[in-house]
């Protein structure tokens, strides 16, 4: 469900199966909006309340492509085929939203700053910051007021965010016109998920997203540090305008 609606904050389902994995309880439902830790976005965290129990959801997993809530304790008793309500915890999920979207955002800037295609070799979105790393020789740093001029004009234009799926194929030319590409995406996956900042740029991600750029609020870029053998890395964060 965090696929069809990134907004969706609360929802019903049924429990398919409860596990124990080590010390830890693990829930399965025939549907969920927590979204699980991928594609360098953190796992969401909530609470699942049954009828007579409940459990704080403290990680979310994809095992066997089965989403697995995860919590330390159960408070009474979660039964299999029981009817539940689950809940995220929104304000932590915006947050890494609004940084994962500006992510796709000054992954792009940083490019067009220092006009050349630069591959990502890593990132991380978290609640308060984001990262990316990017594999390039040059010192970045005289470009960050150029990189956050570039990023926050995309946040003001507001320009809407478009998700969509396809075939290989199709995703491999779409991106390729954003100076894209699927490279690391393991070649057993045929179908694709495009995150498409409207006419600006686009590439392949499995992580939930904001509806318009205008939701970041600002982009503050915070540093740059070297990495070294030729890796730069950009940490920023989207902060409430
Ligand atoms: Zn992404």
């Amino acid at each position: 469900m965090y696929y069809e609606d990134a907004y969706l904050k609360e929802f019903d389902a049924r429990v398919l199966k409860m596990m124990k994995i080590d010390d830890r309880y693990g829930v399965i439902l025939d549907r969920t909006a927590f979204y699980p830790m991928g594609g360098g976005q953190p796992a969401d965290t909530g609470v699942i309340k049954g009828k007579s129990g409940e459990i704080r959801v403290a990680d979310v997993q994809m095992i066997n492509g089965a989403v697995v809530h995860f919590a330390s304790e159960i408070r009474g008793e979660i039964r299999e085929g029981t009817e539940v309500r689950g809940a995220i915890d929104w304000d932590r999920r915006y947050a890494l939203m609004r940084n994962h979207t500006a992510a796709h955002l000054v992954a792009e800037a940083v490019r067009r700053a220092a006009d050349t295609p630069m591959p990502i070799t890593g990132s991380a979105i978290d609640v308060d910051k984001a990262r990316l790393d990017f594999a390039h020789k040059e010192n970045l740093r005289p470009l960050l007021p150029e990189i956050e001029r570039i990023a926050n004009d995309v946040v003001k234009e507001d320009r809407i965010v478009v998700v969509k799926t396809m075939k290989r194929e199709e995703a491999e030319k779409y991106v390729e016109k954003f100076h894209e590409s699927l490279k690391i995406l393991p070649p057993q996956v045929q179908e694709v998920r495009i995150v498409e900042i409207k006419d600006w740029h686009a590439c392949a991600c499995g992580g939930t997203h904001l509806k318009s750029t205008g939701e970041i609020g600002t982009i503050k870029v915070l540093k740059r540090v070297s990495k070294g053998k030729g890796v730069e890395r950009i940490e920023f964060s989207a902060k409430e305008s």
